[in-house]
């Protein structure tokens, strides 16, 4: 089957518009993977297509990111995968011969300037059927029948028992956030875990930190549904922020995160002074910025940056700091504070790296063993799951925090 015949169906973001079109396929690159997608995630990341639709959009594109498929075909100089082959195509490539990749910073892979938004002079993918306008992917693609990907972003999983909508959890959240937890910023056994938001993110941090084998979990959340998901997922402490007040989150947590000593010359740790050690030893920021107005509410401060200002607090002498979520810049000078500050006197390490600092090409089959034997659970985390003709309202179920991860299926 040549290019220039392969039509199909994909969500286009269309000027002041999100709707289905009919799409024709552009010629691919020698490097190029064209993939049918099977299944994809509708990211949190991506719902500004559906709550947010400016007038002057910047290009016409079709976009997602964090699908599964099939591939269907790649161009001559392709050697990662071929025609046939299951493949994950996550938010992030490894190509593995990179300045990055070859000093071990997968996450840092320069191949992340392949997709559209990253390049000025990445050429469209596809084109719409009838009036011949081009249309960009908007990142690995995943709200089209078909994506076309630089084999730098392909996973094979071609021994994979786990079903289509397992395998598409591993595309983005919540793959890094079970990477954050066991591989990138990997959590201590018998230790203090603080994770703030309970979405897919915090949700997979929390059974990454379970799987760990971590000994007090505490998830921060507000939406109720998912204080119940954060429970069943391991966590051993749940707390409501909307009924706590954030003022009152510090030293309660601070207080359950106390050794079991205060004997420093046995193992213990000052409770009190400015040099005390009171804190989490690992805490995971998974809250990031809220779109628009979900049904489930809004937080007091939209932007995430509250989160990332107790994140630190909550974070013991020498302990790690982790944001994981999008979030807006801050400029609240209490997120850093008086001197000593939280990274410089006081030691603690402020970390952060996209797909929880995994390398996708190693790590995806890794962790889909974990699941397929039951350490790690995707299933509990996919909730709704919508037909592709509806993929409009998963976005939407994302804006809104009613469920847990929604899924795209293609029949
Ligand atoms: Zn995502
Ligand atoms: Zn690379």
């Amino acid at each position: 089957m040549s290019n220039e015949a392969r039509v199909f169906k994909g969500w286009v973001r269309h000027r002041d518009k999100f709707e289905m079109k009919e799409l024709r396929l552009n010629p691919i690159r020698p490097k190029d993977v064209v993939i049918r997608n099977l299944a994809a995630q509708a990211c949190y990341t991506i719902v500004t297509n559906v709550t947010e639709l400016p007038e002057e959009a910047w290009r016409t594109r079709s976009p997602g990111h964090g699908a599964m498929g099939i591939v269907e075909e790649v161009g001559p100089l392709v050697t990662r995968v071929k025609p046939g082959d299951r493949v994950v195509t996550p938010v992030l490539p490894a190509c593995g011969t990179c300045y990055s990749c070859l000093r071990g910073e997968w996450w840092c892979c320069g191949h992340k300037n392949d997709i559209d938004f990253a390049h000025p002079d990445n050429p469209p993918f596809a084109v719409m059927n009838d009036t011949d306008e081009p249309v960009w992917q908007d990142h690995t693609g995943g709200f089209a029948e078909y994506a076309v990907n630089d084999e730098s972003w392909v996973v094979p999983v071609n021994e994979s028992k786990l079903s289509d909508i397992e395998l598409a959890t591993l595309a983005c959240v919540p793959g890094p956030g079970w990477a954050f937890g066991l591989i990138g910023m990997p959590v201590e056994i018998a230790s203090s875990v603080v994770v703030l938001g309970a979405g897919p993110l915090g949700l997979s941090i929390i059974q990454a930190a379970k799987m760990a084998g971590a000994r007090l979990i505490i998830a921060v959340e507000r939406i109720p549904h998912r204080l119940e998901a954060a429970k069943k997922a391991g966590a051993h402490v749940v707390i409501n922020s909307d009924e706590t007040g954030m003022d009152e989150l510090v030293p309660m947590i601070r207080e359950m995160c106390r050794p079991s000593t205060d004997n420093m010359y046995a193992g213990g740790k000052p409770y009190d002074g400015m040099y005390n050690g009171l804190g989490a030893d690992h805490v995971f920021e998974a809250a990031g910025i809220t779109f628009g107005d979900p049904t489930t509410g809004s937080p007091d401060d939209k932007t995430g940056a509250h989160f990332i200002t107790l994140g630190p607090k909550l974070t013991r002498r020498g302990g790690t700091f982790v944001a994981t979520g999008v979030i807006a810049p801050t400029s609240d000078p209490k997120v850093w504070g008086p001197a000593p500050g939280p990274f410089d006197y006081h030691g603690k390490r402020y970390l952060s790296a996209a797909y929880g600092g995994a390398n996708v090409l190693r790590d995806i089959p890794r962790l889909a063993h974990l699941i397929e034997d039951g350490y790690l659970d995707a299933k509990a985390l996919v909730d709704p799951v919508f037909p592709f003709e509806r993929a409009d309202e998963a976005l939407w179920s994302a804006a809104n925090r009613d469920g847990l991860l929604p899924i795209i299926t293609f029949s």
